[in-house]
């Protein structure tokens, strides 16, 4: 299978050969935990999960490793501001973030490794680098990196360095594209980190950002690896560094594919904690959206592409939702056994390893409902036909997870049938029909059959 993807690296779509054969190793950059993930991070998070899914459906072993930053900039603020140590914030949000990837149905990461377990490790990096005339001491006791140093510095965010005067340093973790810098790898104590430091050669201090991701991917993927994704506002500074401190300190070269997500942008503006625009998936369900639609609404695009999120497309994504659980439903009813499958199946499959792109796929896969719609309205849909579909859907799934199975229902909404088939049972009729409307509300349907009462989403 010809599987293609676009490193950003090379600003080129490229044949995709693992390093190791039918292996694939990807590092993902996690969270910051210093507040709630918003729904722009998770259509990183999910644009990464669709990619691990297409590799391993098509056969391939993957090795997923997501760190999770619990020591920076932005984490110490957080804790100061709200006067707790830095544990406590950072345990808070990375529960709540396995909440929200649990929700919207992510697979996990094999490994999550947490920065701070981790400073030993990036310690002897540093030192490394400080060896091989990479990095250079300032009299506080920090450590910065020197871009002079390092001859390929800017090749991923395609700067022009030609004529730059390096003169500045810069200590904090984000900085912009028009002032590149040496930047920090070790930072000194200062009266802010309060009790946050760990002693180095260079005294008491902590490791930059862009450190933890350098040492974390090698760690658990070794020092040449797949791919590494992220969010675009990722390319610059973080993984232009990561890229000049794995490379400089390992003599290696370090990753092959560098894929990045566009934006979700909320009224023409990145979605950010910064700009306090944010739509946490906790808010989203709250106002009734299912998590089948978040993740369809954010998946239904292509993931080069802004994905500009509102009401509407949230609307549509139910919709479409609801559209592909009802045929499957319906052709559930219909089907016999069997494994063919449909040569829409095939398509949808090569759309999807041709760099990702989810909107043609769902393109393929929704004129195959109408196909199978209108045969059903008209009778004319064979047990076999409903087969073949069910196991269209049944794969499709696989990447998509949008199908409410009878063993996805949540709970409250189990006990509500169950009181509806009891009315049933005992002919109150007006409660059931209340229990129906009640389910309804709550974006359920249900269907009684001879072998039992069947739910699934509107
Ligand atoms: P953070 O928790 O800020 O470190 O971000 C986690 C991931 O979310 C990173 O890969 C970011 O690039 C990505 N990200 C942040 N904001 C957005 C957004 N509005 N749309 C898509 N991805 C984003
Ligand atoms: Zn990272």
């Amino acid at each position: 299978m010809n599987i293609k993807f676009y490193n950003t690296l090379t600003r080129q779509k490229e044949n995709f050969n693992p390093i190791k054969s039918g292996e694939v190793s990807i590092y993902t950059c996690g969270p910051t935990v210093y507040d709630r993930s918003h729904i722009g991070n998770f259509r990183t998070f999910l644009f990464e999960d669709i990619l691990k899914r297409i590799l391993q459906l098509v056969g391939y072993k993957v090795k997923h490793v997501m760190n999770i930053t619990d020591v920076d900039d932005k984490t110490i603020k957080k804790a100061n501001d709200e006067s707790k140590t830095l544990a406590e914030i950072t345990s808070k949000y990375t529960a709540e973030f396995m909440e929200d990837l649990a929700m919207l149905k992510i697979l996990p990461a094999d490994e999550f490794p947490v920065a701070t377990n981790h400073i030993q490790e990036m310690i002897v990096m540093i030192s490394t680098l400080i060896k091989n005339g990479n990095a250079y001491t300032t009299d506080n006791g920090s450590v910065f990196f020197s871009i002079e140093s390092y001859k390929d510095y800017g090749k991923l965010a395609q700067l022009d360095l030609k004529g730059l005067k390096q003169t500045e340093r810069v200590s904090s973790d984000e900085y912009t594209k028009d002032h590149p810098q040496d930047f920090a790898l070790w930072k000194a104590w200062k009266e802010e980190d309060g009790d946050v430091s760990w002693d180095s050669p260079w005294g008491k201090g902590r490791p930059g950002w862009h450190m933890e991701c350098s040492v974390m991917s090698t760690q658990y993927l070794g020092n040449h690896f797949d791919i590494h994704c992220g969010g675009v506002d990722n390319i610059f500074p973080h993984h232009e560094n990561e890229i000049a401190q794995s490379c400089a300190a390992l003599n290696t070269q370090f990753v092959n594919i560098w894929m990045h997500s566009e934006h979700l942008i909320m009224a023409d503006e990145k979605m950010s904690k910064s700009l306090g625009n944010i739509k946490t998936i906790p808010e989203l369900l709250a106002d009734g959206h299912s998590n089948e639609s978040l993740r369809f609404a954010l998946i239904s695009s292509h993931y080069r592409s802004k994905l500009a999120f509102s009401n509407n497309k949230l609307e549509d994504a139910k919709k479409s939702v609801h559209r592909i659980n009802e045929l499957y439903h319906k052709l559930q009813k219909i089907a016999d056994a069997g494994n063919t499958m449909p040569d829409e199946f095939d398509q949808f499959i090569e759309i999807l390893v041709d760099d990702l792109n989810t909107p043609k796929a769902l393109g393929v896969l929704f004129n195959y409902v109408r196909k199978l719609n209108r045969k059903i309205d008209n009778d004319k849909l064979s047990k076999k036909e409903a087969s073949i579909g069910l196991n269209f859907l049944n794969k499709a799934d696989i990447i998509l997870s949008i199908l409410k199975k009878q063993d996805d229902i949540p709970e409250n909404i189990v006990q509500l049938v169950t009181q509806r088939e009891s009315a049933r049972k005992e002919k109150n009729w007006k409660l059931s029909d209340d229990l129906r409307e009640e389910l309804k509300k709550k974006g359920w349907i249900v269907e009684d059959l001879p072998d039992g009462t069947k739910c699934y989403p509107l």
